[in-house]
């Protein structure tokens, strides 16, 4: 019996190249074939009163929709701005631009699928539940790590859980890459979204649903990472921009593994952004992935980037049994990372073992 291989859909337009933010404009005219066709742009209120503000290539009844990202995106505050959007236009919006770091990119995926389905945004939280395409979206990152900008999934916390919006729908039309956009990323916000590449290569190329397909991508993607945190490159945010892009190539045909899985529950219960947080629980799997521990650990002696400790000290052992819940409910994760029979090899003890140490 032959196994069934996944058909998956990729982002079909890209440009890349440093000023390239030049061209939104252009990408964006393409899209306006009415008098009345307007545009969202869904921005990251970080660039409030930031050169790049005007530089936004908004025209006629186009909509500048700040969010904030203090908090990583809730179902809750998707359905709000959809509803925003609503009320601003009886009409739906020609397109979509996201313009910030992985929070904004996915707000903007989420608002672009909402506008066109029914219903709140926490009764997609899954896989393939999306009936109807999204409007037109475009990314324009302004971090690089994650992979945002060409994964198929939408990662939000809602009242049940923190899941993503995964379908085919959810990737962007287009992104557009401009290196230069990295400049003003506060250093540690730099160091803990690349790390979140890096470690997706690590998980990735050691898990056990490796094939070429994602080996190709995954270390492309970790020699990139190297060469922007271990050597100082000068090319290093082209360098990182590529590596996200990469990294977030080799894990749609694999999977992460054990320390995003941990991830997700620091996040949920604590509230820990992803990049950090990743970070935090990556220190404690030097048994899972020696080498890729090590190596992160000189990269972040090499540029001094400090690491939260002692989160989990004072929490009460219902949190606790619920970080270890959350983690240990991403199946597929763990069973990437440590193979079918997982289960008897990372217990619930096990996991809240490494949930104490950090
Ligand atoms: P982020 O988008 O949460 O931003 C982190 C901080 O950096 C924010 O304060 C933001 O305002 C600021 N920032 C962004 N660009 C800046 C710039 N150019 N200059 C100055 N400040 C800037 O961080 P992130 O690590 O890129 O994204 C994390 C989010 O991405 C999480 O919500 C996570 O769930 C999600 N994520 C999604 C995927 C996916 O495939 N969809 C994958 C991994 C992570
Ligand atoms: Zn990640």
């Amino acid at each position: 019996e032959r196994p069934m291989y996944r058909n998956f859909r990729i982002v079909p337009n890209i440009i890349f190249g440093r000023g390239s933010f030049n061209q939104l404009d252009d990408v964006l005219k393409d899209r306006r074939v009415t008098a009345d066709s307007w545009m969202v742009f869904v921005v990251d209120d970080v660039f409030t009163g930031k050169p790049l503000e005007g530089r936004f290539p908004l025209r006629g009844r186009d909509l500048l929709l700040w969010v904030n990202v203090d908090d990583e995106p809730k179902t809750r505050y998707i359905d709000e701005l959809v509803a925003r959007i609503r009320a601003y236009s009886p009409t739906a919006p020609a397109g979509i631009a996201g313009i910030g770091g992985g929070s904004a990119m996915d707000i903007a995926k989420a608002v672009s699928l909402m506008l066109n389905n029914p219903g709140s945004s926490a009764d997609y939280q899954g896989w393939d539940l999306i009936k109807n395409p999204a409007v037109y979206h475009v990314a324009v990152p302004t971090l690089a790590g994650t992979g945002a900008e060409i994964s198929r999934t939408t990662i939000l916390t809602g009242p049940e859980k923190k899941l993503g919006i995964n379908s085919d729908y959810t990737l962007y039309d287009q992104i557009l890459l401009d290196p230069e956009l990295l400049a003003g990323v506060p250093k540690n916000q730099w160091f803990y979204t690349g790390m979140d590449c890096y470690i997706h290569d690590v998980e990735s190329l050691n898990g056990t649903f490796i094939n070429e397909f994602s080996k190709a991508y995954g270390e492309k993607s970790r020699d990139l990472c190297r060469e922007v945190f271990l050597d100082d490159s000068p090319a290093k945010d082209d360098k990182l921009m590529m590596a996200s892009y990469f990294g977030g190539m080799s894990i749609a045909y694999s999977q992460v593994g054990a320390c995003h899985a941990l991830s997700y529950g620091l996040s949920y219960v604590l509230g820990i952004h992803h990049g950090v947080g990743c970070c935090i629980a990556f220190d404690q799997l030097e048994e899972i992935y020696p080498e890729g521990v090590q190596e992160f650990r000189q990269m972040m002696e090499k540029h001094d980037i400090p690491l939260p400790r002692n989160l989990t000290k004072d929490l009460d052992s219902a949190s606790m049994e619920k970080m270890v819940t959350t983690a240990l409910n991403l199946v597929p994760l763990w069973e990437n990372c440590l193979g079918p029979d997982w289960a008897n090899i990372m217990t619930r003890e096990r996991a809240m073992e490494l949930y104490k140490k950090m």
